[in-house]
């Protein structure tokens, strides 16, 4: 039994280094995120966005969506996005710079999206925004990759 004990709580330490593989943000009736940066960790097999819309605003008006890029790579994305509609979640279709995104939600809404860990290198410069047209020069934030 006492081993078993001992078993148990090393299982127990062990979850609580365990890696960050899930990006869990919110957004509002204010265009902004809760958090400023994320952290998930280099060694993840695959990382989930969560992305939660806590307002009450139709899609139309007030959409948010978080979509992954290098941070060179940000403001060019977003302003060719503004052209590619609410359909296409304000990203040009297959656009090999967008890393990772998920859809565009309105108010009271949540969604998720799995992507490849591998996409993500440690130390990287990353950010992540919302692409409806007029968020991302404030919808954004530093994801951390270590
Ligand atoms: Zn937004």
């Amino acid at each position: 039994m006492r081993k078993l004990a001992f078993t148990s709580l090393l299982l127990v330490a062990g979850f609580a280094h365990a890696e960050n593989c899930v990006i869990d943000l919110k957004g509002d009736d204010a265009m902004k995120f809760d958090q400023a940066s994320v952290t998930v960790s280099a060694s993840c097999k695959t990382i989930e966005i969560k992305l939660t819309h806590t307002g009450k605003m139709p899609v139309a008006a007030m959409g948010h969506n978080v979509a992954i890029t290098t941070t060179p790579d940000f403001m060019p994305v977003a302003q060719d996005g503004m052209k590619a509609g609410l359909p296409a979640d304000y990203l040009t279709p297959a656009d090999a710079r967008v890393i990772a995104h998920t859809k565009v939600i309105g108010g009271g809404e949540s969604t998720s999206v799995s992507f490849d860990g591998n996409k993500l290198k440690a130390g990287g410069d990353y950010t992540f925004f919302c692409s409806f047209p007029g968020h991302w020069a404030i919808m954004k934030g530093t994801l951390i990759v270590e």
